[in-house]
């Protein structure tokens, strides 16, 4: 008899995105003629970049022709794109990255959810709430967790994120051996400051422990005094993982590139305490499960790399930035405490009242989609998340609507 995978039936079921999925279509249904405008979820509007577009349509009319057809690539990613990776996203930025410490991938969720694999099953796990979902249910998955009793999967240190520590959670009390951080953060929007992050690399380095360190979103930070990323701390080389994508920086959602950074200097151990190359792990495990990019696609990523790649995705994220600055002005005008949307494209409201109600009240009265914060952990009730990802004239009219329903709150 085939068995499953119990593991699996200790998941919690998301209802998040069906849930709003259901009452908009129930809303549609009921009043066609009040069209909605969706800032709930976290895809782009905007275009691929014009400097990608032509790398993609040229790395494609090399696909055509027999002397300049490719067929399989290295696993890790062309050398083009690691080394254009490591040149600007690192050395430009002093971190001691190489290329061949770059692995190249078609997505920041897949390397945040599988990388998991290469650790014990009994390691000791620290995670945000409220969370980017796949790292919690990853580990659920491999069966890391007990099963999962008020919000709350047993055995794991939830590392809570609330107005009383600015969303940035503190080291916890609990050893904890694998970490997960997220700045800028999805969905608070939150960033951390340097000291923080050198406390979590301190905290690694003393207890053997990896941190992974997910900015999916660094090409939002505007403040120069917040690092972009984790390897600007010194010593975190010997102690994190970086996942980055070009997802939000060059609107890659739909096609699909992101990079995982893991250094040649990364050691955890085995049962008798023999450090073990995590690199080389990582890459036995790449090199086994995963077949490479499309050449087009890295062409078209690298292009991002270019001088004109460059001015476009700053203008592109320029463009959403300045979304997410109308709308955290607009909500803090109506008197509600939010953070993020200055160095990151998601604005977290604190509306003090159960999510799912303020998000009911938006859509019935605002006909404006956001996403309750309860979807994103126990931490998350009381809260919503915004997204700046829309076109300007749907941020404007969205805010007017907002205002009007909110006003006499
Ligand atoms: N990490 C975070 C925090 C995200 O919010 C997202 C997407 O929303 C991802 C990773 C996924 O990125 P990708 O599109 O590269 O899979």
């Amino acid at each position: 008899m085939i068995r499953i995978n119990e593991n699996f039936t200790k998941l919690k079921a998301s209802y998040l995105f069906s849930d709003i999925a259901k009452r908009v279509t129930a809303y549609t249904a009921a009043h066609p003629d009040k069209p909605l405008i969706r800032l709930g979820i976290g895809d782009v509007t905007e275009p691929l970049p014009p400097a990608c577009v032509a790398a993609l349509h040229a790395a494609t009319d090399e696909m055509a022709s027999r002397d300049t057809f490719k067929g399989y690539g290295p696993e890790q990613g062309y050398p083009f794109l690691r080394e254009a990776i490591a040149a600007h996203d690192y050395a430009a930025r002093g971190c001691p990255i190489e290329p061949n410490e770059i692995f190249v991938s078609d997505g920041a969720k897949c390397d945040s959810g599988n990388i998991q694999e290469i650790f014990g099953p009994d390691i000791r796990l620290a995670i945000p709430d409220p969370v980017y979902p796949v790292y919690v249910d990853t580990n659920v998955m491999a069966g890391r967790t007990g099963p999962n009793i008020d919000d709350r999967y047993q055995g794991i240190t939830y590392l809570e994120c609330t107005p009383a520590n600015g969303y940035v959670p503190a080291i916890p009390s609990t050893p904890a051996d694998l970490i997960y951080l997220c700045f800028p953060n999805n969905p608070t929007g939150a960033v951390a400051t340097r000291e923080q992050l050198a406390a979590w690399v301190t905290y690694a380095r003393e207890h053997r422990a990896i941190i992974l360190y997910d900015s999916a979103y660094e090409a939002f930070i505007r403040d120069p005094q917040i690092p972009r990323s984790i390897y600007e701390i010194p010593g975190a080389r010997e102690v994190a993982i970086e996942f980055r994508s070009f997802s939000k920086i060059a609107g890659f959602t739909g096609t699909r590139c992101a990079y995982t950074v893991v250094p040649k200097s990364l050691q955890a151990y085995d049962s008798s305490g023999a450090p073990h190359s995590v690199h080389a792990l990582w890459n036995r495990r790449h090199t086994t499960k995963f077949n490479g990019v499309a050449y087009p696609i890295q062409r078209a990523a690298a292009a991002i790399y270019s001088e004109e790649g460059q001015a476009q995705t700053r203008a592109l994220t320029d463009f959403y930035l300045g979304n997410a600055k109308l709308i955290r002005e607009a909500i803090t005008a109506l008197g509600l405490p939010c953070i993020g949307g200055d160095n990151a494209p998601y604005i977290w409201i604190n509306t003090g009242t159960d999510s799912w109600a303020f998000f009911d009240k938006l859509l019935n009265e605002a006909q404006v989609v956001c996403t309750p914060g309860a979807g994103f952990g126990k931490c998350g009730e009381g809260h919503v998340r915004i997204s700046a990802f829309n076109s300007r004239a749907n941020v404007e009219t969205a805010l007017t609507r907002i205002a009007a329903a909110l006003k006499n709150r």
